[in-house]
């Protein structure tokens, strides 16, 4: 089908097959006013790209670039682009001649002009009174804008961890702790602290671990992202996956719990 009537575009919901016509550009009346006082919600993936690019470390990458907010709904924390600090609200990587993160842009920002929940059915988020992107001849389907902006290299991820970032499991008993909402920020979004957390305590005392996944998350973000789901997974939902815990480390807290209460009474 193709979606073409401009007044009625927003109420549209589009399917993997539908056609639309956009087409960004430099030189376009509205060029880079998109990128202006918007909440950009940043996965797992993209802050792991954003740092790479940038050079940064995942910590300091978070504290300069973004917001750290708590969904009411699960108790899972979640990542916001912050925007400049002054009249214009934009974006801190817009520049006169467009994105200077482009390569590693954030999954919404190659989705738009359209959003998805489940990444079945597609909506436009602007009319073309805004973008006038939406005014030009240039026609894609939802399939292949997916592919011409890298979304599929999201999917397989988005799909693993899917049940630890919207966990249904949640919405009767949201998690409020904020040392626990800490780990799990730490486990998705920075990577650096995560490998400090996992290399650095006592860790892979209680976990035991193989040495070729050790060797795979020292310096992969993104097998260091699966292995965050595992153990995300293991931690909230005793959930078993690869992780093994140390059967004599546990016996020996327990020995050293035991003795402790002995001694006191
Ligand atoms: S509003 Fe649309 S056409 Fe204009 S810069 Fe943004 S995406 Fe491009
Ligand atoms: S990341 Fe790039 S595309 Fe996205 S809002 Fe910022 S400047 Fe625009």
């Amino acid at each position: 089908m193709k979606i073409n009537d401009e007044h009625s575009l927003k109420e549209r919901v589009l399917t993997w097959d539908d056609t639309f016509n956009f087409r960004c550009y430099r030189g376009i009346d509205c060029f880079n006013s998109c990128c202006r006082d918007v909440t950009i919600f940043l996965n797992p993936l993209d802050v792991a790209r954003l740092r790479k690019l940038l050079g940064m470390t995942s910590t300091e990458f978070l504290e300069q670039y973004t917001v750290r907010l708590v969904s009411d709904r699960t108790g899972i924390p979640a990542v916001v682009l912050k925007m400049r600090d002054d009249a214009t609200k934009s974006c801190p990587f817009v520049q006169e001649e467009g994105c200077r993160v482009y390569e590693a842009r954030p999954y919404s920002c190659r989705l738009y002009p359209l959003d998805t929940e489940e990444g079945v059915e597609y909506r436009f988020i602007v009319d073309p009174e805004t973008c006038h992107g939406l005014r030009e001849s240039q026609e894609w389907t939802v399939e292949r804008w997916r592919r011409e902006q890298g979304l599929y290299d999201y999917d397989d991820i988005d799909h693993d961890l899917k049940d630890v970032m919207s966990a249904e499991q949640l919405w009767e008993s949201p998690i409020r702790n904020p040392r626990m909402q800490d780990m799990i920020y730490m486990a998705l979004y920075d990577p650096d602290r995560f490998r400090e957390f996992i290399f650095n305590t006592s860790f892979l005392k209680k976990f035991r671990v193989d040495e070729d996944i050790l060797q795979k998350i020292r310096t992969d973000d993104l097998a260091l992202l699966y292995f965050a789901g595992q153990w995300l997974r293991f931690s909230l939902f005793g959930k078993k996956g690869f992780l093994k815990l140390d059967k004599e480390y546990l016996e020996r807290k327990k020995g050293e719990v035991l003795k402790g209460a002995g001694s006191k009474g």
